[in-house]
């Protein structure tokens, strides 16, 4: 009884003179992963600012759960005027990024992605290349 005590009250002690494995979140947050799958986002070219996207529609073709939504105008050169993406259906299986021609819409290291409202969880053009600044 007593041994099975101070074996206890060893590996406590052990366990005091740790580095703490936690983080105080939101304070402090974790680098992902290299290959993390996060939040879409829309890249540009980053000499022009132009946008990357030649709106060919492979992404929203491929997806599993057909939850990205495009709307596209132009004749010689298509232009995307609506990009949606939504959340509540996506498995960040990374498709819609494999397949584009262009690595136009990638998976960004963003991860915080907690909403009040059910359509916030549809990310918009405008969220998507926000996303995409400095990738
Ligand atoms: S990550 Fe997968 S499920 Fe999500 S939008 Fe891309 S292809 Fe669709
Ligand atoms: S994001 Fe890529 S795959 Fe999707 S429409 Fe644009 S260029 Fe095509």
């Amino acid at each position: 009884m007593i041994g099975a005590l101070v074996t206890g009250f060893l590996t406590t002690l052990k366990h005091v003179f740790r580095k703490p494995v936690t983080i105080q979140y939101p304070e402090e947050r974790r680098e992902p992963a290299p290959r993390f799958r996060g939040l879409h986002a829309l890249r540009r070219y980053p000499e022009t600012g132009e946008e990357r996207c030649i709106s060919c529609c492979l992404c929203a073709r491929i997806c599993p759960t057909q939850c990205i939504r495009l709307v596209t105008s132009g004749e010689e050169r298509k232009v995307i005027d609506e990009y949606d993406v939504d959340l509540g259906h996506c498995l960040f299986c990374g498709l819609c990024a494999e397949v584009c021609p262009e690595e136009a819409i990638v998976l960004s290291p963003r991860y915080e992605a907690s909403y009040y409202q059910r359509g916030e969880t549809i990310l918009r053009k405008s969220d998507l290349l926000r996303h995409g600044e400095g990738l």
